[in-house]
């Protein structure tokens, strides 16, 4: 009989080993026990319920393995190909930035919007996974949400989710933007656009080295995207329309005023639940 490498591993050993991420991650805890699930096939709370368990042995071979892709820096996104948003599931890949908690805020704002408004039309500039025409086309079953997007691969899998999730009333397209629009008119333009500055810095730290830099880098200063969208939006506006922007935690000021040179009135921005300044809209 031959000893098996890793004997008696348990789930709390295997937690334990949030040690070995806290270079790399600002949540280890978080971390191994997403991992510790996908390799268990178990939801969170049977760790906490069975840490004395012990893992077989292709269950350890596999948490290693992926362990070993998190300390190389790889995000837990990628590793799991998943990442919730809004209560959906959604599978992500390195073709697209992996949605973020703080663009729950632009869904909240949308609902918030859309409230009075039957069957609405609605767009998502560049929706990567397709995380917010997804999110507001569930919220809202009367809503014809269009989900655009430049690269055909990041098309595909916005219709994966949309195929997985069984949502119908949202239609995922290719477009430069406003390209394939015309003629076309919404209540609601949404978009989180890439607004990071190529010179900053935090572009070579965490998970955004393993995003494309299509989807988070913007030329001036991060504004190019952000100014294009605002000077076209209005052709592609009902009256009374809405736009609204996720941009940079410094750069409300400068989407308020861009708005309001636009002729958008009503402008105003509001903060993530990191407390920066983080959607504006007119
Ligand atoms: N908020 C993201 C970040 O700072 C960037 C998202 C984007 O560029 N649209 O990493």
């Amino acid at each position: 009989m031959t000893a098996s490498p890793v004997a008696n591993l348990t789930i709390a050993d295997a937690m334990a080993m949030r040690e070995r991420l806290r270079k790399v991650s600002d949540t280890p805890d978080l971390d191994v026990a997403l991992l510790l699930c996908e390799c268990l096939a178990k939801p969170r709370s049977y760790l906490y319920s069975w840490p004395e368990r012990e893992l077989d042995l292709a269950q350890i071979q596999r948490y290693l393995s992926l362990l070993a892709r998190r300390i190389d820096g790889e995000p837990i996104a990628h590793i799991l190909a998943r990442r919730d948003f809004w209560s959906l599931p959604l599978a992500v890949s390195p073709a697209t930035l992996i949605p973020r908690p703080d663009t729950e805020c632009l869904v909240e704002r949308a609902l918030e919007m859309l409230a009075e408004q039957d069957s609405p039309a609605i767009l998502d500039l560049g929706t990567g996974t397709g995380a917010i025409a997804l999110a507001i086309g569930s919220e809202r079953a009367d809503a014809q949400v269009v989900a655009s997007d430049f690269f055909p691969e990041v098309v595909a899998l916005a219709e994966q989710n949309r195929i997985a999730l069984a949502v119908s009333n949202v239609r995922v397209i290719c477009s430069n933007w406003f390209s394939s629009m015309k003629g076309l008119r919404f209540k609601l333009i949404v978009s989180n656009p890439p607004y990071i500055d190529p010179q900053d810095p935090h572009l070579d730290e965490g998970d955004v080295r393993f995003e494309p830099r299509s989807a988070l880098v913007a030329g001036n200063k991060g504004m190019a995207d952000l100014f294009s969208i605002i000077g076209e939006a209005p052709n592609f506006l009902l009256p009374g329309g809405e736009l609204l922007l996720e941009h940079g935690f410094d750069q409300g000021a400068l989407v308020r005023q861009a708005l309001r040179d636009r002729g958008f009135v009503s402008v105003a921005s509001r903060n993530d639940y990191g407390g920066n300044e983080r959607i504006s809209w007119g």
